[in-house]
C-alpha cells in the first residue's frame, strides 16, 4: 500500500505543494493507518470529485471553507448558509449507503430504506469523522443540516423493526375536526372490519383447540435480515446479503416454523409464498392425519399473498388432499399477528450478535426463544415451484382479486366448490365461477408435476460482489465465512 495517493492514479488531486495523505481506522482499534487513495475512496464510498472539491475549498484558505467553519455552533440554526459544496458532499455521502428496496420491507410504499442501526446522528457523525480523517476538521456539519439535506433530496426511511402504523388510522388521528368528519364513515367501516377479522380468527382458534380436524395458521414475512451485522462503521457503506424469513405460526398448537433463504436462492414473491405455504400445509396434513379443515391467515400484500399463484396452490392442495381450505385476509393496517412476537424475539436475540451467513441466521432463530424452540428450515431452490402455468387453467376474470376477504375451497366430498366473500359481514358466500367447463381438474391436479420456478442461482449485482470482496479482503468478514461468500459471488 502506498503512503500517499499515487500521482499516477489521479495527479489532479494533489493540490498546492502538499501531497494528500489518506487514513482509515485500523481494524479493531482506534489507530489510523495510511492507505492509498483508491482504497480510501472505495471504503468510504466517496467519489474523487467530492474530495477534490472539499480539498480545493480547504486550500483556498480565504474561500467558502472559512464560512463553513463560521457556521458551526451558534449558527447551526441557520443551516441554509452552508455552501453548495457542503450540500453536495452530504448528498454524495448519503448516496454511498446501500439502501433496501421497499418491496423487501413493505409492498405499499415507494420508499427505500437505509440499513438497520443507522440514524441521522450516526451518519452525520460518520461524515464529520471522515472529514477530520482527511485533515478537514474545520468542516463540522450540523446534524440539523444533514437531516435537512436528507429530507429534501431523498425518499428514504430508516429500517424499522416493526411494521408501520395503519395509514388510515394515522391520517384520522392527525386530521382537523372537519377532515375527521369526511373520513368518519370510511374509518368506522375500517374498524368494524378489523374487529370482525380478528373475531373470526379467534373463533377458529377456539374451534381448533377442541377439534383436531381443524388447523389454523398465520404466516408472515419477517423484515429483511441482512448478514454482516458486525459493528465496524465502514460496513454501513457496504451492501448486505438479503436473508428472508417466512414464518408460520400455528395458532392451535403454538408450533412456530421459520423458512429461511437468501437472495441468491429465491425471491420474495408469490411463487415463494405459494411453494412454502404448500409445504407447510403438507407437513400439517402428514403430521396430523385427522386434519381436514385448514384455515390460513395473512396480510393483503398482492405481490406475495393475495394473488392467482397462491389461490391456485390452495385449490390444488384442497383437491390433492381432499380437504377444505379457507384463507382469510386481515384488515389492512391491522395485520399484526402472534408471528410478530416471534419476529421481535428473533430481533432482540440477534440485535448485538455478529451474523455473517444465512446458516448463522438459521441457528440464531432456533435459539432465539428461551421458552421453546422454533423449527427452522433453510430452503433449497428446488422447493420453489412455478404456479403460473397451472393458474392459466382458471377463469380469473370472474374474481376481484384485490377485494377478496375470504376464499373457501372445499374438495372434501370429491367435488370442487370454490366460494368467496368480499366483505366479512356478508351472510352468504358467493359461488366463484373460475372453473372452466372442459378441464378435468381432479385428474390434472392429482397428476401434476410442478415445474421449478428457477433453475439457477440468482445473480447479485456487480457492486454487491465488489463489496463482498472488499469485506473479505479487509477481514470484516472473518475468514471462516469466506467459502460461503465465494459461492455467493461465483
Ligand atoms: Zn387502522
Amino acid at each position: 500500500m502506498t503512503s500517499d495517493l499515487d500521482s499516477d492514479t489521479d495527479p489532479e488531486i494533489i493540490l498546492g505543494t502538499n501531497k494528500t495523505t489518506y487514513h482509515l481506522p485500523e481494524k479493531g482499534s482506534d489507530n489510523l493507518v495510511i492507505v492509498c487513495g483508491k482504497m480510501f475512496l472505495d471504503t468510504l464510498g466517496i467519489n474523487i470529485q467530492t474530495v477534490r472539491t472539499a480539498l480545493a475549498k480547504k486550500m483556498s484558505s480565504h474561500g467558502t471553507f472559512v464560512a463553513a467553519r463560521d457556521l458551526r455552533g451558534t449558527h447551526t440554526n441557520r443551516p441554509h448558509q452552508y455552501p453548495v459544496e457542503i450540500t453536495n458532499l452530504i448528498i454524495s455521502h448519503i448516496k454511498s449507503f446501500p439502501t433496501v428496496e421497499s418491496h423487501y420491507v413493505r409492498a405499499d410504499t415507494q420508499k427505500n430504506y437505509l440499513p438497520a442501526g443507522l440514524s441521522i446522528s450516526r451518519m452525520n457523525r460518520m461524515l464529520n469523522d471522515e472529514l477530520s480523517q482527511v485533515g478537514m476538521k474545520e468542516i463540522n456539519i450540523s446534524r440539523q443540516y444533514y437531516a435537512k439535506v436528507l429530507q429534501e433530496n431523498f425518499n428514504l426511511s430508516f429500517h424499522k423493526p416493526k411494521k408501520d402504523k395503519c395509514a388510515l388510522c394515522h391520517q384520522y388521528k392527525e386530521s382537523t375536526p372537519e377532515q375527521k368528519e369526511l373520513l368518519k364513515d370510511r374509518r368506522i367501516e375500517h374498524l368494524k372490519n378489523k374487529k370482525i377479522a380478528r373475531k373470526l380468527i379467534n373463533q377458529s382458534v377456539i374451534e381448533a383447540n377442541s377439534d383436531s380436524s381443524i388447523a389454523v395458521i398465520h404466516f408472515d414475512f419477517q423484515k429483511v435480515s441482512t448478514t454482516s451485522k458486525c459493528e465496524v462503521s465502514n460496513l454501513y457503506y457496504m451492501s448486505k446479503l438479503v436473508v428472508l424469513n417466512l414464518t408460520f405460526y400455528d395458532l392451535a398448537t403454538n408450533l412456530d416454523t421459520c423458512y429461511v433463504w437468501n437472495e441468491t436462492v429465491a425471491k420474495k414473491g408469490s411463487n415463494e409464498v405459494a411453494s412454502i405455504l404448500m409445504r407447510q400445509i403438507e407437513y400439517i396434513l402428514s403430521s396430523r392425519p385427522k386434519v381436514n379443515d385448514i384455515r390460513t391467515v395473512s396480510d393483503n400484500c398482492t405481490g406475495q399473498n393475495k394473488n392467482q399463484n397462491v389461490f391456485t396452490m390452495l385449490i390444488m392442495m384442497a383437491v390433492f388432499h381432499d380437504v377444505k381450505i379457507t384463507h382469510r385476509f386481515l384488515e389492512v393496517g391491522h395485520t399484526q399477528s402472534a408471528g410478530d412476537s416471534m419476529h421481535s424475539t428473533i430481533e432482540s436475540y440477534t440485535r448485538h450478535r455478529e451474523i455473517f451467513t444465512q446458516d448463522q441466521w438459521a441457528k440464531s432463530m432456533r435459539k432465539a426463544c428461551h421458552s421453546k424452540r422454533y423449527v427452522v428450515h433453510q430452503i433449497d431452490q428446488n422447493w420453489i415451484k412455478d404456479f403460473g402455468e397451472m393458474a392459466k387453467m382458471f377463469n380469473w376474470a370472474n374474481l376481484h382479486t384485490n377485494d377478496v376477504r375470504e376464499l373457501v375451497i372445499d374438495s372434501s366430498n370429491s367435488k370442487l366448490n370454490i366460494s368467496v366473500k368480499y366483505d366479512f359481514r356478508e351472510k352468504k358466500y358467493q359461488k366463484l365461477k373460475i372453473l372452466k367447463k372442459d378441464i378435468e381438474y381432479f385428474e390434472i391436479i392429482k397428476n401434476y408435476n410442478f415445474p421449478q420456478a428457477c433453475e439457477n442461482k440468482i445473480d447479485i449485482t456487480d457492486l454487491k460482489k465488489k463489496h463482498f470482496q472488499t469485506m473479505m479482503q479487509n477481514l470484516w468478514i472473518p475468514e471462516k465465512y469466506h467459502d460461503f461468500y465465494k459461492k455467493i459471488i461465483q
